[in-house]
């Protein structure tokens, strides 16, 4: 049975038929959302010398963070690379208009790594350089992304995209810089978290188990909340998890057993092995095999923690390596007499905004452009609210053009003896040209060949081999907590289920923000999934989950959410008609930069260069940064990356 407008029973119980605010749709939200698709009418028409084409971006409603419905690459952010990917662009493209700008560097990609790279330049060259950055998203901190909500008359405040300050490695004495430059104090994150919050109120991580995968909807204690999750800091095992785990979880009673006795016993399974031949052993055999042939569990152990690994690695234990696992403290490994010292041992040096490192990035722009972000403190950059308007402006030395896709980047005249680099970028339907004499690449690597034909075939080869990983979050503002609060749930890993992993936030409060305490406070709750298909190797794991994003529809993500909250959190009384008041979907297509594994990527046992060290050599007068230039998907490789690639163009 539908009504008007389509909706049948079903969507009607799960309140699809609510209104709530889904502003990702080009028309009605003239001065909100922005990029190469807008309707150019937003833009004015032609430039005069020496100007940027003016655009959404200086309404004084414009202010991305407050968005919801689909964000991360939103629609229309990515439709100007995808058409030069097919070599379709420059068939409609028309004549670039020269701007008449010329700057001392200009930064392709305005995220982690192109803002670090603006202010590493500005400290080599002295406060006066020009630089523009260049950044085809309508806003901001690339994956750093700022969600807000507001309920009633609070904000609240999320992450769309990186989540904290951490890494498995420690950071370096540039990245701590870096750091200690914007103010962060990472040692007093202790203060800002209540620790006690969700253990105080009776609240533990759980596991849904759904019907389709495991025969039955139950939301059972987790024993043992493996390392990686979100809330992974509080995820603290109830004190009868053991008990209900395996009087209830709804797999085979060996398999239970089996989870108890590899996460309970200290073995050591390869006996007759020394710890190198382990190391060798475990280095050629992912997490999966060495859980059923060396641990020998039952198979629904396989069910069970296939996923588990979505939101370190961006794919299931199928495609990550027994060594990564014992690194990253999967269990299984505490009696093999294995060396501990790369475990993930950043744990203390560790920061977590309540937008994530999205604070960052407005730290790093208030450094630049001190204009577009009032305040002085890393504690007040939280509330602070950024002034988008004064990104772009022609008197400030630092300038960001949003909504702008570079589309080519070519030195004028020979690579070798060129003074300048010509970078052409699509911004509301038209082409612009802008000139700098340096230009760093600090966007996707697999976007490079496509902008760059000068690079060398071997180079551009190296450069297409970055596949990043496909990751969702999405945010979900509740009326209010009482269901977590009824099912005694603060987060939930849920194999088989659409999103992967569903967790309350860390409670912070800093500076004038105040997390949600009280059961009837309205919350924002995150939820992943990384989009992937087992049995591939994982670039193509990641080839085929980008695609799976890309053709999913918001509707589709806010039904999936509506269901999939409607039957783990049921019993504790939620109701998705009423309990949901918003939705903010963050696609990341091209998510995290791709890791190098033992399992797939030869080089990694016998040595050699990386596809990464060809792919970010210099060439002329362009640099390149970016995370993917390191292959480690973190906030301080895409500094360090920032750093060497300034310093090779300053000589440093
Ligand atoms: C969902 C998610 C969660 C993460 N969580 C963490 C975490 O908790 N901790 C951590 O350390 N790291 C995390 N990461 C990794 C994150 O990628 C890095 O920490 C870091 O933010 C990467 O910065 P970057 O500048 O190298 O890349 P990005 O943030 O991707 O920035 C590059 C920018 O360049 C833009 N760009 C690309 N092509 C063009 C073009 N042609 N023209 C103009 N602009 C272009 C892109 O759109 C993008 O905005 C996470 C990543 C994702 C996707």
């Amino acid at each position: 049975m539908h009504d008007s407008r389509g909706h049948d029973s079903k969507d009607r119980e799960l309140g699809m038929h609510r209104k709530i605010t889904r502003r990702d749709f080009l028309d009605g939200v003239a001065v909100t959302a922005g990029a190469a698709l807008m309707p150019s009418g937003l833009f004015a028409a032609g430039l005069g010398a020496g100007q940027a084409a003016v655009g959404p971006e200086t309404s004084p409603n414009y202010y991305p963070p407050a968005l919801t419905g689909m964000r991360g690459s939103h629609p229309g952010s990515f439709d100007a690379a995808h058409s030069l990917r097919d070599g379709t662009f420059w068939d409609s493209a028309g004549k670039p208009e020269d701007t008449g700008e010329t700057y001392d560097l200009i930064i392709v990609g305005g995220g982690i790594s192109g803002l670090a790279a603006a202010h590493f330049y500005r400290k080599a060259t002295g406060g006066k350089a020009r630089i523009l950055i260049l950044e085809n998203h309508d806003d901001f901190g690339g994956h750093a992304k700022r969600n807000e909500f507001r309920a009633g008359n609070r904000t609240l405040i999320g992450y769309g995209g990186t989540y904290s300050i951490e890494s498995p490695e420690p950071y370096s004495g540039v990245a701590k810089g870096v750091i200690e430059e914007l103010g962060i104090e990472v040692g007093s994150f202790p203060k800002y978290l209540d620790r006690d919050l969700y253990g105080s109120r009776g609240r533990v991580p759980k596991i849904f188990f759904d019907k389709e995968t495991f025969g039955a909807d139950k939301l059972v204690d987790d024993p043992y909340p493996f390392p990686g999750g979100e809330t992974f800091d509080l995820a603290v095992a109830g004190p009868d998890a053991w008990t209900h785990f395996l009087a209830e979880a709804p797999i085979d009673e060996k398999a239970r057993k089996d989870v108890s006795r590899l996460c309970r016993e200290k073995k050591d399974y390869l006996p007759e092995l020394n710890a190198e031949q382990k190391q060798a052993r475990l280095a050629r055999m992912s997490y999966a095999k060495f859980l059923t042939e060396v641990v020998g569990v039952h198979a629904d152990v396989i069910r069970l923690y296939q996923d588990v690994s979505f939101s370190e690695f961006g794919v299931g234990i199928d495609a990550v390596a027994a060594t990564d696992a014992a690194d990253t403290g999967y269990p299984g490994f505490a009696g093999m007499g294995l060396d501990a010292s790369g475990l993930h041992n950043e744990r203390n040096y560790f920061f977590h905004f309540p937008d994530g490192n999205a604070s960052m990035a407005r730290l790093l722009v208030r450094k630049l452009i001190p204009q577009a972000l009032p305040g002085n403190s890393a504690t007040d950059v939280v509330t602070a609210k950024a002034n988008y308007a004064k990104l772009d402006e022609a008197t400030s030395p630092v300038r960001i053009r949003l909504n702008s896709t570079a589309v080519r980047v070519k030195h004028a005249g020979d690579a070798a003896r060129a003074t300048q680099v010509e970078i052409a970028y699509a911004r509301g339907g038209k082409v612009y040209t802008v000139k700098a004499g340096h230009c760093i690449l600090a966007c996707w690597n697999m976007m490079i060949p496509y902008l760059c034909e000068e690079l060398p075939d071997a180079q551009k080869e190296a450069l297409a081999s970055a596949q990043k990983a496909p990751l969702l979050y999405s945010n979900v503002l509740l009326r209010n907590s009482s269901a977590f609060h009824k099912t005694g749930a603060n987060s939930i890993y849920a194999p088989g289920s659409y999103h992967t992993h569903v967790d309350m936030d860390l409670p912070v409060s800093m500076g004038e923000y105040h997390c949600p305490r009280a059961a009837e406070d309205p919350l924002d709750v995150h939820m992943s999934k990384a989009p992937c298909r087992a049995g591939l190797a994982p670039r193509d794991q990641h080839i085929a989950g980008r695609m799976e994003l890309y053709t999913t529809t918001f509707e589709t993500i806010e039904r999936k959410i509506r269901e999939q909250l409607a039957r783990t959190l049921g019993p504790g009384g939620f109701d998705p008609g009423r309990d949901i008041l918003a939705i903010t979907a963050n696609r990341w297509p091209h998510g995290y930069a791709y890791e190098y594994s033992s399992l797939w990527d030869k080089f990694v046992l016998e040595g050699g260069e990386t596809p990464c060290e060809k792919a970010r050599k210099p060439y002329g007068r362009i640099a390149i940064a970016n995370s993917d230039a390191g292959a480690r998907a973190y906030t301080d490789e895409a500094i360090n990356q920032a750093w060497r690639a300034v310093g090779e163009i300053t000589k440093r």
